[in-house]
């Protein structure tokens, strides 16, 4: 990290980078360049911190009101510290997650909290699953139980994932929020931005080979594409999880296929051939052989 002289820009960065850390981002990228910082306005300079969001100037207002709450403590140890995940390092899926979840706690962070969850719905499966789900959020069923894809949606996961030839232990299965929206409304942008750090924690710990985007809100959160689901399936992506670098130097990310949502095909089961046609890729991808009929 270079000296910064200036204490106003120190304790800026300070804030900053706690602030990012507070919705559980802790992988910071310096871009080229940096050292030509030096004579620019303050101002300038935390505008080119790496910021993994889009709307700059939204964060740097959210970021100059939580300062009141700063603590005058050294900063360039401050830094070095909140700069570092609790899980960098730990190689093993199962202690890294939990110290995911532990970092998450009893999470406030965005307004989904506030708005009926029973609970936070972190994830459930294999911590070193092969294949991972990744939903848009849970709905009654999974509030209530605290496990994702558990009603009537999570049945037809249960007998897609039963189709490809495996169990539902062993794949992972999380959401892009992990609390309930109300009413089971499409999470906001601002909502899936605030949580979805933790879910690229969580693909970063586990490490897949490949990832199942179910339905479009996964799938634009995921990849950052607005696009109609016509035009996102039908092939894969090569997929990092953004804001976060796995504790692993040899995985090199994830394959990354799209599909419908259960939900959606349980309203519409004509698309359950289109559903059947992008897990068969992903079988193809793993090796995976449908179950033989006696079993
Ligand atoms: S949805 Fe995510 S960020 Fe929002 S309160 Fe729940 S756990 Fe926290």
């Amino acid at each position: 990290m270079p000296i910064i002289s200036n204490p106003d820009i120190r304790r800026a960065l300070v804030e900053r980078v706690r602030y990012y850390n507070e919705l559980g981002i802790y992988d910071f990228y310096r871009r080229e360049g940096m050292a030509l910082l030096a004579n620019r306005a303050p101002s300038d300079e935390l505008n080119d911190l790496s910021a993994p969001t889009s709307e700059p100037e939204q964060r740097e207002e959210m970021a100059r009101k939580k300062s009141t709450a700063v603590a005058p403590v050294a900063e360039e140890k401050l830094v070095a510290v909140l700069s570092t995940r609790p899980e960098h390092n730990v190689t093993d899926p199962i202690a890294a997650l939990k110290l995911i979840r532990e970092d998450l706690g009893d999470c406030t962070r965005c307004q989904l909290h506030k708005q009926g969850r029973k609970q936070i719905v972190f994830g459930v499966g294999n911590p070193h699953a092969d294949l991972m789900f990744v939903g848009e959020g849970p709905g009654a069923d999974e509030d209530t139980q605290g496990e994702p894809f558990v009603g009537r949606a999570g049945q037809l996961l249960n007998n897609m994932i039963k189709a490809m030839g495996i169990r539902r232990e062993d794949v992972y299965i999380a959401n892009v929020v992990k609390c309930r929206p109300p009413g089971n409304r499409t999470p906001e942008r601002d909502e899936c931005e605030t949580c979805s750090p933790f879910l690229m924690r969580q693909i970063a710990a586990i490490k897949p080979k490949v990832i199942v985007a179910l339905g479009a809100v996964s799938a634009k959160n995921l990849l950052a594409i607005n696009a109609p689901m016509s035009e996102l399936r039908g092939r894969f992506y090569d997929f990092m999880p953004a804001g976060v670098r796995s504790s692993d130097p040899n995985w090199q990310g994830a394959k990354l296929a799209v599909t419908y949502h259960p939900a959606f095909l349980l309203r519409d089961p004509r698309q359950k051939g289109e559903a059947w046609k992008d897990l068969q890729m992903v079988m193809k991808y793993l090796g995976l052989e449908p179950p033989k009929k006696s079993e």
